[in-house]
């Protein structure tokens, strides 16, 4: 993502107040789980004039400034607060659509705008909070405490013994969708434990060695994804605490296979991966490249 968070200028409500004002300065709209996009050739999230998305006076009660993208202001806009009938593409969607830059950049405006509006009081004395930092933090004027936006950190896994792979799958996925084992990290737990005792709890497979590979934010609502690679010792794996339908080990032809099928279209053989977007694909993607 090409924006520069202003995370110091950001603390300066008259440079704030003078953004609000420029020309130049722009918005991204959200909605709960959306963005808006252009309608042009290539998809794009849209970036309009403050003036001509309205929400003006939301912005300047409460301005969430983006940052700084070639030098102008990138406002978030929530659509919860107007009444216009502007459409939106889910999260999801466009994460598929955009290119890597902008899919980053509505991650970003969707996590941070549904964290404000879920914190609207102070956790510590139930008061109304207001915004500060232009959207970085949340200010309590009854208590004093500032709240800050939180993440959940969630580790996936891959996990592989003697040239096979550990995948699972859930009960409301699409039918043959297989993927990594996944788990929030539990308080008082390093990510390397969280590792060994996920996989352990929804498939009874020890694993060893986890190796942190590649991370990925993950909005919904507000997850942070630490990719793993780790491996075990073989054995066979059940599914044990109702989280996942099926767990199974798939050998590396079979996972090799699914990737052919889905560059074609809808595979018709036992597997079929997750989509692109999620940090599972880039992990498996990953390994079928290395082995
Ligand atoms: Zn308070």
């Amino acid at each position: 993502m090409a924006v520069d968070r202003a995370a110091t200028r950001r603390k300066d409500p008259q440079w704030v107040r003078e953004l609000l004002e420029a020309p130049s300065s722009r918005v991204v709209a959200v909605s709960r789980d959306g963005v808006l996009l252009d309608d042009g050739a290539e998809p794009a999230l849209a970036r309009r004039p403050l003036a001509l998305v309205g929400g003006s006076e939301q912005l300047t009660r409460e301005p969430i400034l983006l940052g700084l993208e070639d030098g102008s202001a990138m406002f978030a806009l929530d659509l919860e607060e107007l009444d216009g009938s502007l459409t939106t593409v889910s999260l999801r969607e466009a994460g598929s659509l955009l290119p890597a830059g902008d899919g980053g950049l509505a991650a970003y405006a969707v996590a941070l705008l549904g964290w404000h509006r879920r914190h609207r009081f102070c956790a510590n004395c139930g008061a109304p909070t207001d915004v500060s930092e232009a959207g970085f933090s949340r200010h309590c004027p009854n208590c004093g405490a500032t709240h800050f936006p939180r993440l959940d950190p969630v580790v996936i896994m891959l996990v592989e013994h003697d040239g096979r792979l550990l995948l699972g799958r859930h009960t409301n996925w699409p039918p043959r969708r297989y993927s990594a084992l996944a788990g929030f990290v539990a308080p008082g737990e390093s990510v390397e434990e969280a590792v060994v005792r996920e996989v352990h709890e929804e498939s009874g497979i020890r694993a060893f060695g986890p190796q942190f590979v590649a991370s990925q934010p993950w909005p919904f609502p507000s997850s942070l994804m630490l990719g793993f690679h780790a491996y075990a010792d073989g054995g066979e794996p059940f599914t044990r605490d109702g989280e996942l339908e099926d767990v199974r080990w798939f050998e590396q032809d079979a996972v090799r296979a699914a990737l052919t099928a889905d560059a074609g279209g809808p595979g018709t053989g036992r597997l079929l991966l997750p989509p692109p977007i999620a940090i599972a694909r880039f992990l498996i993607d990953r390994w079928l490249t290395r082995s």
